[in-house]
């Protein structure tokens, strides 16, 4: 059996070739009260910046001009009601390929709506009838068109690790790499791109509290399937992660923590109040436990990556009413 990874560092550079002038190349900030609060120097990457709000859109634009020009002639397909559904509607669009985005019918109709926007064509489905994966399956079949899904898939993870490649580059060799877990592509990508670039890097995935699997992936070395979790972090209510992803956080991931909705909703508020920034509850993953000091850093290099700030103004004004400062 071949121990070789599904996606290689060379893999995360060609897509960051692809995705130079295309994606934004988001800014890293700096906090003084973030670095005394994690007793550490860190360095958020801002992907709350990047096109559509999240880093999806790397992933998305990086496998969709990976498809030949048959494939791209029929048109792409995902399921997803978050951010992936944005992310290959508007990469669709710069690359004047047809999407058609599979959506629950009681998806938040400002979701609907940006989705439409981008000439995505959105069809809806009864989330209490149908199962998704089905219909979606049915819809492929039908028009012949290529399946991309939000996590496990090389080129999407390959995408998603140039985030992590342009962070280090900026500010040099990290001692500890912070990102948050869903499906675990962004972390897959991210950990290949830090194994490469600064070998030393500890990865340390962060998931919520309510959502464990893959912590418990991690440890166990097997994908465990758990019903769907109820937090706040919309975009890590994931029920399991990928085929491709787990071998990747077993080779490249040290550990795998966990926070709670109340520590997400005070690292919303700080970064709002200290840091003039808008993060959505999933987004704030990573740094809730860097600003918890979940490891004893001790002055350590600590990168994290804010996945994303896609969250609306009631949503956003609730989580930081509620919030106990840091
Ligand atoms: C999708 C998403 C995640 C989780 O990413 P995975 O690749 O599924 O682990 C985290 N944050 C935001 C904002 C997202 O959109």
């Amino acid at each position: 059996m071949s121990t070789a990874l599904a996606v290689t560092y060379a893999d995360v550079a060609r897509a960051a070739e692809i995705l130079d002038g295309v994606a934004h190349r988001t800014p890293v900030l700096t906090s003084t009260r973030a670095d005394e609060l994690a007793d550490a120097q860190v360095f958020f990457k801002c992907e709350n910046f990047q096109r559509i709000g999240a880093f999806k859109f790397r992933g998305a634009y990086h496998a969709i001009s990976r498809l030949s020009d048959e494939q791209r002639a029929r048109g792409v397909l995902a399921f997803s009601s978050g951010n992936h559904a944005q992310a290959m509607a508007l990469a669709a669009r710069l690359l004047n390929v047809k999407a058609t985005i599979v959506m629950p019918h009681d998806a938040p109709a400002m979701k609907l709506a940006a989705t439409r926007g981008y000439g995505a064509e959105v069809i809806l489905y009864d989330r209490n009838r149908e199962d998704r994966e089905a219909v979606a399956a049915r819809i492929v079949e039908e028009r012949g068109l290529s399946l991309i899904p939000p996590y496990d898939h090389r080129d999407v993870i390959a995408g998603q690790g140039t985030a992590a490649k342009e962070l280090i580059e900026e500010v040099g060799a990290l001692d500890y790499l912070f990102v948050c877990v869903g499906g675990g592509g962004l972390i897959s990508g991210c950990s290949i791109a830090a194994k490469q670039l600064a070998p030393d890097c500890k990865v340390i995935g962060v998931e919520p509290e309510a959502g464990n699997d893959a912590q418990r992936s991690l440890r166990s070395g097997e994908i465990v399937d758990i019903p769907v979790p109820d937090t706040i972090a919309d975009g890590a209510r994931t029920q399991h992660v990928g085929k491709l992803v787990l071998p990747i956080l077993q080779a490249n991931v040290s550990d795998i923590l966990t926070v709670s909705d109340d520590q997400l909703r005070s690292t919303m508020r700080f970064f709002a109040e200290r840091m003039k920034i808008v993060v959505e509850p999933t987004g704030c993953l990573g740094a809730a436990a860097v600003l918890a000091r979940a490891l004893p850093f001790m002055g350590a290099k600590v990168g994290v990556i804010i996945s994303g700030g896609n969250v609306d103004a009631d949503m956003f004004a609730r989580c930081i009413t509620a919030a106990e400062p840091l």
